[in-house]
């Protein structure tokens, strides 16, 4: 008989994968498949959803057919783009209009007037999410108040929601199963993540029917299996999570103020708070970190919105770089100059984020001097990103996450060694970058294994998990002081 396999599914915002691991974790084999983005207005973006699942099934069958056939594959996990949000017709299968992304802005000006009428505190109290169009609530009332006859079909009975995992998991059963977890739930801004429920009051606020909702389960579990006839035999399906969480998953985060962070395009910092859902003070967002057997576990969550974006800027549009692993060779080639004449880059293309909360603020290269060069200028964009991490763990301290034991990072800047021991030394804390950098998918393998009985607790995924390259602070306590002295007077100018 072949051995145990776990095949794990990534749809994320660009592309759709797939994973096929051993029963131990290690992977064998993926197969992936661009998205296409769908603008259909300003502020607009849009996926389709039958696209999704056409990938999806490709994507499977490649790494089934990769290693050695469907005999084996003893579990089937799902991770997914949070927040897009999929409305489809219970008996046709079909989706009333493309699935609306988290990016989309449409819902802005509902999001503002329930600011307006004062809402935000029951809504961050309940759900512990800030008011929004980035969670699904407001994108679900857009569909039902602008596709024609939504809303009567939803009041008969016929439409189910969904986010990207609950779409996938009723097309993968063939349309038996209509569920989702209890991560992907708390993205919603419908779910009371304390009482662990779908919330009356705020279905009401949304104009949403109950009707429409799927199951909320535990992350790990028994979500069904997929029908026959997509494989060729049936594979349990027992792990869905979203995509940050399910990064915490496999970065094996598992204890109260163990945190992960993710460095792509922006970056995603999720802190394990165990059983205690903390409030914010300074509007990060509190969630599910996972499920299981019941049993809740909350993080707290924060974003940085410029972390690749900073090195995809200095290569297309300053083109100091031709590559982004060309930013590690110029860093590490320059002197250490401490904090006299240090360029500093604030990467504020977008505003700022976490704790400075300044939507107006514009980027801005400070402090050159005559002798500064390109090199000096892409060094100081690959700081920016360690000092705004800075700065988020200062709003974490704020809310009482205290000394994280280490930093344990992923996304594609992790391969930047020179980023990697600078962050240690501005923070003051280890960073961890482990063996097998895809930590979402794992994530959602390791849960998958969970739900299956392959682990037989989160101890023994803790032990799965291998550390790749350890960065350990060793920068003077003075010459940390005095950089970010400067970081934070630079903040100060591009502030409007
Ligand atoms: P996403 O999942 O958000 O699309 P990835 O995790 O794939 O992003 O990371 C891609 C980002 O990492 C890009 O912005 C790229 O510029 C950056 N990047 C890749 N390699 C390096 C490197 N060696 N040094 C710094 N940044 C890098």
């Amino acid at each position: 008989m072949a051995s145990q396999r776990i095949l794990a599914i990534d749809q994320g915002t660009t592309s759709t994968r797939a994973v096929m691991f051993s029963a131990a974790g290690e992977p064998l084999a993926a197969s992936q498949t661009p998205l296409r983005q769908i603008y259909p207005a300003d502020g607009w973006v849009e996926h389709d959803a039958e696209e999704i699942w056409q990938a999806t099934l490709s994507v499977c069958r490649d790494v089934i057919a990769k290693t050695g056939g469907i005999d084996g594959v003893a579990a089937l996990g799902i991770t997914n783009q949070r927040e897009t949000s999929v409305l489809w017709n219970r008996v046709t299968g079909k989706p009333v209009m493309n699935a609306i992304v988290w990016q989309d802005r449409r819902g802005a000006a509902l999001c503002a007037a329930l600011r307006e009428a004062g809402h935000e505190g029951v809504i961050q109290n309940k759900t512990g999410l800030l008011i929004d169009s980035y969670f699904s609530a407001t994108k679900v009332q857009w569909m039902l108040d602008n596709i024609p006859s939504a809303r009567a079909a939803a009041t008969r009975g016929e439409l189910a929601f969904g986010t990207i995992d609950c779409f996938l998991l009723w097309r993968l059963s063939g349309g038996r199963v209509h569920a989702t977890d209890a991560t992907n739930a708390s993205r919603t801004m419908l779910y009371d993540i304390h009482q662990g429920q779908w919330d009356d009051d705020l279905l009401a606020l949304f104009a949403i029917p109950k009707s429409i909702l799927p199951e909320v389960r535990d992350t790990a579990g028994d979500f069904g299996a997929s029908d026959p006839a997509l494989f060729g035999r049936t594979i349990p399906i027992t792990a869905l999570v979203g995509d940050q969480h399910g990064a915490l998953v496999g970065q094996a985060c598992f204890e109260p103020g163990m945190v992960k962070s993710t460095y792509g395009t922006g970056c995603f910092v999720l802190v394990n708070t165990g059983t205690v859902a903390l409030p914010s003070r300074n509007r990060l967002l509190t969630t599910i970190a996972y499920r299981l057997k019941g049993e809740t576990t909350y993080a707290l969550e924060g974003s940085i919105f410029n972390a690749g974006t900073v090195i995809q800027w200095l290569r297309d549009n300053a083109r100091m770089i031709t590559s982004a692993g060309e930013s590690e060779k110029l860093a590490a080639a320059l002197d250490d100059t401490g904090g006299t004449g240090r360029v500093y880059f604030v990467p504020a293309f977008t505003g700022l984020g976490a704790p400075h909360w300044n939507p107006h603020a514009r980027g801005a290269i400070l402090s050159l001097t005559r002798d500064s060069s390109a090199a000096h200028i892409v060094r100081a964009g690959l700081e920016s990103v360690c000092y705004q991490t800075h700065d988020l763990l200062t709003a974490l301290r704020q809310d009482g996450i205290v000394a994280p034991p280490a930093l344990r990072v992923d996304g594609g800047m992790i391969a930047n060694n020179w980023l990697l021991q600078f962050l240690a030394d501005i923070t003051g804390i280890p960073v961890e970058r482990p063996v097998y950098a895809e930590t979402t998918v794992l994530g959602a393998a390791f849960l998958a294994g969970l739900g299956r009985g392959l682990f037989s607790s989160l101890d023994e995924i803790k032990a799965a998990w291998r550390l790749d390259f350890r960065a350990a602070p060793r920068m003077a306590e003075a010459q940390r002081r005095t950089l970010l002295e400067g970081w934070q007077s630079a903040v100060r100018c591009v502030m409007r």
